[in-house]
């Protein structure tokens, strides 16, 4: 069995453009998907999907860890820059996908089999809408509250919003309480048995963090994600040490050496592996294993389109530790012509069943993805009040 062909498939989704790669097999019927998205840098990913496809075409498509090991470490430079590590996840993802298909299970079922019977899915305000969950002022706490309960009135039990705003790496009191109404106004609209999230977005400084960390504890979050730079390890072992919120943090990190890092110094209680960057479902088994030796929990990133979604998933039912799957359904309204998939999603409560069918479980419609080519991403930067450059 040999891998003639890997092909990349961009589709337009507003605010990023999926990338989709196809590794097809010499045997009749037999392909894929993975995906490899990555926002703004969408042509950088699809020619790294073509350097690295001279790796492996012609391989065997059962050998996922040689073929790993090859696109990790051949080429000479490793794998763990963000643009050749997404490409490398894309392949991966793709290569379990066939190797579910071959033993006719899903792929959680390869693992060992479904270690749960349902995974609990949050939406972020909005539910995708861009505008709602990346432009909704933090001074407008009121729009917080209506939309964490339009989160609920969705079927959602757990919802993530952006109620930090960007901020200078030291500010005064203004910003802290304007963050703090506005988690105030989402408690209020949905009470305490809705589970609420706060992205500060790797804004703050570690200075910052610690202090819209420290404000928003009395509410209670299930998390609070990217309290500071992921480079800052020390200052996420300061926030986590310094707050009983837990701390969520890890979509930016891919080498398995960084995740060491931050588990062994405690720099969260959550990890948010993005597998569509840090090396496919290979390297996130591997980063799984890391964060049970330390009793970390797992909630892979997942942002992205509907393959993402299929292999957090699939991940989920294998992985004791992993807690909830981050998911996106109002981004584009053709995302279901995109994707057919084979779990199911019951409308209360937001619960995902396993899928049944082989590997990821799901089919993609090229034809459809041809209806919306590649554009532009939309551009988002931050600039602070003094010009200066600030994180978005
Ligand atoms: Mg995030």
């Amino acid at each position: 069995m040999k891998i003639t062909a890997i092909e990349t498939h961009v589709c337009h989704a507003r605010m990023r453009n999926w990338i989709f790669v196809k590794v097809v097999t010499d045997q009749p019927g037999l392909f894929g998907w993975g995906e490899a998205t990555l926002e703004w840098h969408t042509r950088a990913v699809a020619g790294a999907i073509e350097d690295l496809a001279e790796l492996v075409i012609g391989e065997d498509p059962r050998r996922i860890e040689h073929l790993w090991q090859m696109m990790y470490r051949q080429h000479f430079w490793h794998g763990h820059g963000i643009v050749r590590s997404t490409a490398i996840s894309g392949i991966d993802i793709a290569l379990w996908d066939i190797a579910g298909k071959i033993a006719d299970m899903p792929c959680s079922q390869l693992w060992g089999g479904p270690v749960r019977d349902w995974i609990r899915t949050y939406c972020h305000l909005g539910g995708g809408h861009l505008e709602d969950f990346y432009e909704t002022s933090v001074e407008d706490a009121r729009r917080f509250g209506d939309l964490a309960s339009k989160a609920v009135e969705d079927g959602f039990t757990a919802f993530k919003s952006m109620a930090v705003p960007p901020t200078m790496p030291v500010e005064g009191l203004r910003p802290v309480q304007l963050a703090e109404a506005c988690v105030a106004a989402m408690r209020d609209a949905v009470g305490d048995e809705i589970d609420i999230m706060v992205d500060c977005h790797a804004r703050p400084s570690p200075a910052m963090g610690l202090q819209f960390g420290q404000a928003l504890d009395p509410y209670g979050l299930y998390f609070f994600e990217e309290p500071c730079w992921p480079e800052h390890l020390d200052g996420l072992v300061m926030i986590n040490s310094s707050i009983k919120t837990p701390v969520a943090t890890g979509e930016r990190m891919i080498a398995l050496t960084d995740f060491r890092d931050l588990f062994a110094q405690r720099g969260c209680e959550i990890c948010q592996l993005d597998i569509t960057h840090c090396g496919g479902l290979t390297a996130a088994r591997r980063i799984a294993a890391l964060a049970d030796a330390y009793g970390i929990a797992l909630a892979p990133h997942n942002p992205q389109g509907p393959v993402s979604t299929a292999a957090s998933l699939e991940f989920g039912f294998s992985q004791p530790g992993y807690v909830i799957c981050e998911t996106v359904h109002e981004d584009v309204p053709y995302r279901n012509d995109i994707v057919s998939e084979g779990f199911h999603v019951e409308p209360k409560g937001r619960l995902v069943r396993p899928n049944t069918r082989p590997g990821l479980g799901i089919e993609i419609d090229e034809a459809e993805i041809r209806k919306h080519p590649f554009q532009q991403e939309m551009p988002q930067r931050v600039f602070y009040p003094d010009g200066s450059v600030g994180d978005w």
